[in-house]
């Protein structure tokens, strides 16, 4: 079942002033915890990337590993994790980036996607932008056919999606 933007805004706890003051923190757990929610999440994400052809969703860690692994499985695609500095095991390409709050730096395996491929790059929230215009940056170094951007929260103030180049398909659920 598709889910409405209203049930959506209300599946997510809001916290404020967290991890620091001034940041209002849009908690997904409290959708992900509830087995009638997620399920509606994960058709509507598929719902919406069924017919694009995607060969491999990839995921931004952490919050992008809960979503990005089931719509993978859902869309018949493989996974891809990007992840903190020293986590992945063979050899890598990074970013560094500006964040809403504070400096990181992501990796991905250098040999985790190629020319043929249609990528997904899936996070919980655009904020910002910096981690995902970052994390397309990467992917962008493999030349895959073409790549997709999808989040579930999309907060427009901040015009996050301004960042990205008109070939990359910018997505989200819901627009706060
Ligand atoms: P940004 O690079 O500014 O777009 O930040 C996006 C990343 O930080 C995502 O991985 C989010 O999970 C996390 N994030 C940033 N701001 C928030 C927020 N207000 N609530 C929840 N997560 C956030």
């Amino acid at each position: 079942m598709i889910m409405s933007k209203e049930t959506l805004a209300k599946s997510i706890r809001e916290i404020p002033d967290f991890p620091i003051p001034g940041i209002l923190f849009y908690d997904v757990t409290t959708l992900f915890k509830d087995p009638a929610r997620l399920q509606e999440l994960s058709d509507t994400l598929y719902e919406m990337y069924k017919d694009k052809g995607i060969t491999k969703v990839v995921g931004i860690e952490s919050r992008g590993f809960i979503m990005g692994p089931i719509l993978a499985t859902r869309l018949g695609a493989g996974f891809i994790p990007i992840r903190k500095p020293g986590k992945l095991p063979a050899e890598t390409i990074e970013e560094s980036y500006d964040k809403e709050y504070g400096k990181d730096t992501i990796q991905i395996h250098k040999d985790a996607l190629n020319e043929n491929d249609v990528v997904l790059l899936h996070d919980d929230l655009l904020a910002t932008g910096g981690t995902m215009e970052a994390a397309c940056k990467l992917v962008q170094k493999m030349n895959p056919k073409r790549i997709h951007v999808n989040f579930i929260i999309e907060l427009k103030e901040l015009h996050g999606k301004d960042l990205f180049n008109k070939d990359v398909d910018v997505q989200s659920v819901l627009s706060l």
